[in-house]
């Protein structure tokens, strides 16, 4: 095909939060990862461990309270039939620490008494004329007869989510609102709710921050297309998969 001609099945690219996450936070493990595809290290730590468990106990209590089977309590014995192998857990007390702060905090917070309508509900659609996909933790209401929806997404620790702006925090929910809207037309609240220490924080939606989000993913979009791939040392380099060769990290290891 000569290179003047467009193409015109070009299939859209796909972006998911992790990719959207990553390019904020260091372009050079964006590179690394997405387009130059290098194999990563797994590097998983004891948040990693904690947060799956979790993830799947709320999901449980959400779908068993979606049933009409529960009250918030009822969450204790999801986790001990969903406790991992005994041994494992035993050579990771913090973990199991942080676990039982966690669900403490859990039974009393708005986020238990909550009333699921979908949940790890998967979605996908055009924004910004990229396929964006994902799976939203949770669809609920705070009251059954409600046709206004939150969606939540649960965080395993409080340095996970992106920090600064309002858009930028809540970046991830906004791009999903922009994908759910066609089955859920009124959304209401957006929420993150952070294992670590257990906080539940919500904020109103809008359209306005809804379409700051998207122009905010076709910036990042355009940034992607660029050849400018800068190291940003972050929290995050340690359990990065790249930390060991990555020459920028070492070096600032070695100062510190
Ligand atoms: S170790 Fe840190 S600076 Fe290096 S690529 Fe990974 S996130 Fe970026």
């Amino acid at each position: 095909m000569a290179s003047d001609q467009i193409p015109l099945f070009d299939k859209p690219e796909k972006w998911s939060y992790s990719k959207v996450k990553s390019l904020i936070l260091c372009p050079k493990e964006f590179n690394l990862r997405y387009l130059s595809k290098q194999e990563s290290a797994n590097v998983q730590g004891i948040d990693t461990w904690v947060g799956r468990i979790l993830h799947s106990v709320v999901a449980d209590y959400f779908r068993s309270k979606k049933a009409n089977r529960n009250e918030p309590e009822d969450i204790w014995q999801i986790y001990s039939r969903r406790l991992p192998d005994k041994l494992e857990w035993s050579k990771n007390p913090l973990g199991a620490k942080r676990a039982e702060r966690f669900l403490e905090a859990f039974v009393v917070s708005d986020l238990a008494a909550k009333y699921p309508v979908a949940i790890e509900a998967p979605c996908k659609a055009l924004v910004a004329e990229v396929f964006f996909t994902g799976r939203i933790d949770l669809v609920c209401t705070t009251d059954p007869d409600s046709e206004t929806f939150d969606l939540v997404e649960l965080k395993l620790n409080d340095n996970e989510v992106v920090s600064g702006s309002t858009v930028d925090r809540y970046l991830q929910l906004l791009l999903y609102q922009k994908v759910a809207v066609n089955i859920y037309p009124s959304i209401g609240r957006l929420g993150l709710y952070f294992f670590e220490s257990a906080q539940f924080s919500e904020i109103e939606t809008s359209t306005e921050l809804c379409n700051t989000a998207v122009d905010r993913l076709g910036e990042l979009i355009i940034e992607a297309k660029g050849s400018h791939f800068p190291a940003t040392v972050n929290r995050f380099c340690p359990t990065c998969g790249y930390s060991e060769r990555c020459e920028e990290y070492q070096r600032s290891i070695v100062r510190k």
